[in-house]
This record gives structure tokens, C-alpha cells and sequence, in this order.
């Protein structure tokens, strides 16, 4: 036999890998849930594997505790993961040869811009992104200003559109220059950016679905550019709806969001299935989370998932 994936005169589709990626600031909230329900049952639906990657990066804003509280959580909601978990802190090798292969490619640069130089130099009409970050206006891409210091590594991006496809939000684009700037991937801190570290994971967890909350969809253009320069193969990608409290606000550590309860967990489930446009049966009321998670993986069908975020209970 060849080893072409052929069985039965069928070739085997491309298996599915999916993963959730949340980061230990605290424990998982009725909007976490959302993204982890979205993509364990997009990766069960299609018979595909889920892993699990804890993004611990950013130390400063990590929390003790929060990562194992994140996992028992997982575990109660029925939420059961495949291998083992991948932590972001013990990557920094990874993320450094990554950053080497920019350097080499002369696609990153070195800069010395403080955040309040930033500030001062744009105080004025200051042009912001989608997510209202500063962009930032070139001043080290052409080489440090005489004595200035290295702080950060940016990534020089092009004047150019960036086309991509979201499954639930259909056929977008971003120019990279225009509304996002040349980015950070190794922080003054001496981190490595997110940016960077998702990237560099996905592919290696050979991730070929991500589905994760929308508040990261204007993140992907980033992330797709950063894998044409590693040569990565890009995901699929699907944003979720982010839920929101009644200020509109999205629910996070930020906006006090109450951790996920310990007690009518059915419940909880069948509200974050809800909002993902997959509201169970009557005859499903009072289910655990487990038998609702199996009624969905049956069910699931990401055209149903809405676009527009929603609201939680007064509880969350
Ligand atoms: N760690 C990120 C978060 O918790 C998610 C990153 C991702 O899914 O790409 O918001």
C-alpha cells in the first residue's frame, strides 16, 4: 500500500484540529464559555480532534491559580480536551526562533518608541484602529534615531489589503498599514507579543480551524500576514459572538464578570448554546452539560451561529 490517506477508494478529508486558547487572567465567565462551546463542538462535529492551549504569556497579567481554576472548569462543563495542554511560558524558544526568521528576512525591525512618545507624538487626531489602538507612525522603520535604545521588535507591514474569509462574518478586508501599523512581536518588556506566539502555535499544534470570540476578528489580517512570512499554513477562522453585560460592555476580568457558577451548570450551558443559535430542546431542560454538549455536536451547524453579540443574564 502507498501512503496516500485512501481508504476504501475515499480519501480521507483533511482532519480537523481545532483549539481553545484562553489566557490565565482569571477563571472562564459566561463569555469564555461561548468561545470554548463554539469551538469543542465545531471540532466534535466534525469528528476532529480539540486541543487546549493555556496563553499564559503575558506574565504580569496572569493570575496564580487561574490556570488550573480554568481547567476544572473546563472539566465540570463537559468540556473534555484531547493531549496535553500547551503552555505558552515554557515556548519562548519557539517564539525566539520565529523572531530570528523575521530578523533574517529583514521583516522585523528594532524599535525605541515609548508608549507616552507614542502618545505625545499623536495627541493630535491621533488615527486609531478598529479597536482604538494607537497606530503606530513609522518613526524607527527606517533605522533608530541617533542614540536612541532598542525596546520592542516591530513587523514592517504593507500598504496593501489584506483579503480573508470568517465563516460566520463571510468575505472581509483589512490594509495592515492604514489600520493597524507596524506591530509589535517582542514587547520592551522583553515578551513576546501575542501576535506572534499564536501564530507560531497554531501551526504547531497543527491547528486547522480556529474559532474564537469576535473580539479577536480584526486580529486574523495580523496573524495571516505573520504566517505568509513563516511560510505557515493559515487556519480557517471563525469569530463568535462576544456577550456583552447590559452597559454593552464586553463581559471580562476588566468589567467584573462573574466566574462561571459551580451549581445549575445545565443551565448555564443551554444559555451559551443559545447565543450561539442553538438553543436545546424543550426536552432537554434540566440536562447536565454534558448531554446538552452531545445534543449539540449532533446539531451543530455554524451557519446558525449569529453574528451580532448578545446580552447576558443579569447574573453573568
Ligand atoms: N488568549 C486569547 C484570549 O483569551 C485567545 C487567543 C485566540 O484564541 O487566538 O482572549
Amino acid at each position: 500500500m502507498s501512503g496516500s490517506a485512501r481508504h476504501n477508494g475515499r480519501v480521507n478529508p483533511v482532519p480537523y484540529v481545532g483549539r481553545f486558547a484562553p489566557s490565565p487572567t482569571g477563571p472562564l465567565h459566561a463569555g469564555s464559555l461561548v468561545a470554548a462551546v463554539a469551538s469543542f463542538l465545531d471540532a466534535r462535529a466534525a469528528g476532529g480532534r480539540w486541543l487546549l492551549r493555556m496563553e499564559d504569556l503575558d506574565r504580569p497579567r496572569c493570575e496564580a491559580g487561574a490556570a488550573d481554576a480554568i481547567l476544572r472548569q473546563l472539566e465540570a462543563y463537559g468540556l473534555v480536551w484531547d493531549g496535553a495542554v500547551l503552555v505558552q511560558s515554557q515556548r519562548d524558544d519557539a517564539y525566539a526562533a520565529a523572531l530570528d526568521a523575521l530578523k533574517v528576512q529583514g521583516a522585523v525591525y528594532p524599535c525605541a518608541c515609548t508608549r507616552s512618545q507614542l502618545a505625545r507624538t499623536q495627541l493630535n487626531q491621533a488615527p486609531r484602529n478598529p479597536e482604538g489602538e494607537i497606530l503606530y507612525p513609522g518613526t524607527c522603520r527606517n533605522g533608530l534615531p541617533p542614540g536612541a535604545v532598542a525596546r520592542a521588535w516591530r513587523v514592517r507591514v504593507p500598504d496593501v489589503s489584506t483579503r480573508f474569509h470568517d465563516r460566520i462574518h463571510g468575505d472581509l478586508q483589512q490594509n495592515l498599514a492604514h489600520d493597524v501599523g507596524d506591530f509589535v512581536v517582542k514587547r520592551a518588556d522583553g515578551l513576546f507579543a501575542y501576535q506572534l506566539a499564536v501564530v507560531v502555535d497554531d501551526a504547531f499544534q497543527g491547528v486547522t480551524h480556529v474559532v474564537r470570540g469576535a473580539d479577536l476578528l480584526w486580529n486574523t489580517p495580523r496573524q495571516i500576514y505573520l504566517q505568509t512570512l513563516l511560510g505557515l499554513p493559515t487556519p480557517a477562522y471563525a469569530h463568535v459572538p462576544l456577550v456583552t453585560n447590559a452597559a454593552g460592555q464586553k463581559l471580562s476580568k476588566q468589567t467584573r464578570a462573574s466566574a462561571l457558577p459551580e451549581t445549575g451548570r445545565g443551565a448555564v450551558m443551554a444559555e451559551a448554546l443559545a447565543v450561539l443559535g442553538h438553543p436545546p430542546p424543550a426536552g432537554l431542560a434540566g440536562a447536565e452539560p454534558a448531554e446538552l454538549l452531545s445534543w449539540a455536536s449532533a446539531h451543530w451547524q455554524i451557519e446558525n451561529v449569529p453574528a451580532r453579540p448578545a446580552v447576558a443574564n443579569a447574573a453573568a
